[in-house]
């Protein structure tokens, strides 16, 4: 179609956010068909639910929720232990659905995009009605998920439109219809508007969107600071918040817990279960290729107090060999024989990127290039056939430790992904066609 008609449609209305609908039930209901229409939940390994299906909220079993709570209140409850490794996947595959539609996305969280389709409306050819439709087609014939979508002026606004018709639904708002959709908005269902400030304006009598953007900009600038007043503005239909494109490239820190059941008071089996946290938060440092300068450690008891602990690193490194032994010294600092533990945290602090670090001559010893060396092909190892393949001598403990239902696996470890090629990082190519 001509730009200059479709230019019009569009005209300010380009943002769209894109959330999926209870995103990690809905992977697992995906992978495995024969949980589709059933109240599903995961976190089987916590013992709290971390996500649930739409038909498990309907019975009112929501994320947070003890599973035996939950499990009382639903009889049929499916419950599935986490799977992280396929919800990364999807969410991958979601992203790249949405990038069909334009360049301009933004990776908001493991679940939700945003995407700013200005300058594409030529190129689509379509309404925002059916761009949000096609995009929700393509995700559910693709990947077997329902999403919702939103398209406004600003991110504010898309983000009330997505959370308007869930589950599977669509909202375009344009300019003349933002005042009707504020009327209908609470002000605590308003992102970037926190707790406190929602005291502060129902204080002051607010209680609608509706209300608060008829505040008077200097009165919501002292009350609320800029943060408050930039959502605001973005209600009122200025553009304030950007979409950051680029993907997350550094990190202050990284950090790896874990709770295992049932609690323990075994000293060799919780500083195995640290050990295994340690390693795995290096091996993530060194895929987003940082080194760090710190390592913590965070004990928490059965009565969920704890004790932790942190240590500085003669050097900059990302290999398990420097590390583990400071973890060890934190270890045997924290734990006290007799008591029970029921979690472990490691975390790694003062971290740099890998690149653009200034090399210390002093630093790269024969020994130290031969550490890297292995920690690369550990990963590689680990990467290839699946995470665990290749462990610190410390973590064969773990053996030791009799069974419980919360160390169950995803069924699905045992197999790749329709599409996937190796464990974890081969981005799967589902059919790429051009929704025009
Ligand atoms: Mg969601």
């Amino acid at each position: 179609m001509a730009g200059t008609a479709m230019d019009e449609i569009y005209r300010d209305c380009t943002i769209l956010h894109v959330d999926a609908d209870g995103f990690f039930a809905g992977v697992e209901q995906a992978l495995n068909p024969s949980l589709r229409g059933r109240p599903v939940v995961t976190g089987a390994e916590r013992g709290i639910i971390a996500a649930a299906s739409y038909e498990a909220r309907a019975l009112g079993v929501k994320r947070g929720l003890q599973l035996h709570e939950a499990r009382q209140k639903c009889p049929e409850l499916v419950v599935v232990p986490s799977d992280y490794e396929a919800y990364s996947l999807y969410s991958r595959r979601l992203y790249e659905v949405l990038r069909r539609f334009t360049p301009h996305v933004e990776e908001y969280s493991i679940d939700e995009a945003f995407a700013d389709l200005s300058g594409c409306s030529g190129v689509l050819g379509m309404s925002l009605e059916e761009v949000a439709s096609q995009l929700r087609r393509a995700v559910r014939c693709e990947m077997g998920l329902t999403v919702s979508v939103g398209v406004s002026l600003t991110k504010t606004l898309a983000k009330l439109c997505s959370k308007f018709r869930k589950p599977d639904g669509q909202t375009i708002l344009r300019r003349e219809h933002v005042p009707m959709m504020l009327r209908r908005t609470a002000i605590d269902k308003i992102w970037g508007i926190g707790k406190s400030s929602v005291a502060r304006l129902q204080q002051r009598g607010i209680g609608s969107g509706e209300e608060f953007v008829k505040m008077e900009p200097g009165e919501v600038l002292r009350l609320l600071h800029k943060p408050g007043f930039d959502t605001w503005r973005e209600l009122c239909g200025s553009r304030v918040f950007p979409l950051s494109l680029n993907p997350k490239c550094s990190y202050d820190s990284m950090m790896k817990g874990h709770t295992f059941a049932p609690p323990s008071s075994d000293g060799v089996l919780i500083f195995a279960e640290a050990a295994k946290n340690g390693a795995a938060a290096l091996a993530k440092l060194r895929r987003h290729r940082h080194l760090a300068k710190e390592v913590g450690l965070y004990l928490r008891r059965k009565d969920y107090s704890g004790a932790g602990g942190s240590l500085g690193l003669p050097l900059y490194t990302a290999v398990d060999s420097e590390v583990i032994p400071f973890v060890r010294q934190l270890f045997e600092a924290l734990y006290v024989p007799g008591e029970t533990y029921r979690s472990t945290m490691v975390w790694l602090g003062g971290l740099v990127a890998e690149e653009g670090r200034q090399l210390d001559l002093f630093e790269e010893t024969a020994q130290r290039q031969c550490e890297a060396k292995l920690s690369k092909v550990v990963d590689g190892i680990n990467t290839r056939f699946g995470q665990g393949s290749v462990i610190p001598a410390a973590m064969l403990d773990l053996a030791s430790k009799e069974w419980h239902p919360r160390d169950a696996t995803p069924e699905r470890y045992g197999r790749l992904l329709r599409g996937e090629l190796v464990r974890r990082l081969a981005i799967p190519r589902v059919t790429l066609s051009n929704p025009v």
